[in-house]
């Protein structure tokens, strides 16, 4: 079984996905990472986040093996950039065939990011489209990155999350959409655990449905 999440930045899509995870015993991919992974990989190296062939040679040869583990991926500044590298349709495509054997290879999966139920994998049980206002989402990544050590501004954050949004949303490639079979839960006014209930519930739901 198979379940899509998708979100805009900081809808709490990540903490979503590895709590079903964790509920049902299934593999968790946050496919955000490997986005991020990529844009590290070009900045460590001093190239121009506009190389685009360059960007697709460093996803053809990506080192997916220690993702989880970097915290430096983690950072506001390189989920900005990493949304700028994954608007390259070839840079998609180098990344494309691990997403997908990820959720086949295991006996159950979630994988979170942008396009899991409209391209990695159209053909999911359940798909989730979760969603949350930008001043709340913005409220939540400001706090994140505060407990993590990193200077922070609200206002900055709340308009990096916008461009982020705008940029994610109107791209060519994938662009950030709920699936029409997708069930959207929004969590401006819910906590981390309300939002886990009212997506286990959508989940239950469909698995019972089946
Ligand atoms: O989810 P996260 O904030 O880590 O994603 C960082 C960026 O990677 C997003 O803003 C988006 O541009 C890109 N991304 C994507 N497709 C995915 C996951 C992430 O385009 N499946």
């Amino acid at each position: 079984m198979i379940i899509a999440i998708d979100g805009p930045a900081a809808s709490g899509k990540g903490t979503l996905g590895k709590r079903l995870a964790e509920h049902y015993g299934f593999a968790h991919l946050d496919t955000g990472l490997l986005y991020r992974a990529v844009a590290r990989v070009l900045m460590d190296r001093d190239i121009p986040l506009a190389d685009q062939a360059a960007a697709t040679e460093v996803a053809q040869n990506l080192d997916v093996s220690h993702l989880e583990d970097d915290s430096r991926l983690r950072g506001a500044a390189m989920g900005e950039a990493a949304s700028v590298v994954s608007a390259y349709q070839p840079v998609r495509d180098a990344l494309l065939a691990f997403q997908r054997q990820f959720g086949v290879k295991a006996s159950g999966a979630v994988l979170d990011g942008r396009d899991i139920g409209t391209v990695v994998c159209p053909d999911a049980e359940v798909k989730l489209f979760i969603t949350a206002a930008p001043e709340e989402r913005a409220r939540r990544r400001h706090r994140e990155l505060l407990s993590r050590g990193e200077q922070a501004e609200y206002e900055t954050i709340l308009v990096d999350i916008r461009r982020r949004d705008e940029r994610d949303m109107t791209r060519s490639t994938a662009p950030l959409k709920a699936a029409a079979d997708a069930v959207t839960l929004d969590t401006t006014h819910l906590d981390a655990d309300g939002a886990f209930r009212a997506a286990l519930a959508i989940v239950e739901r469909k698995r019972t449905s089946k």
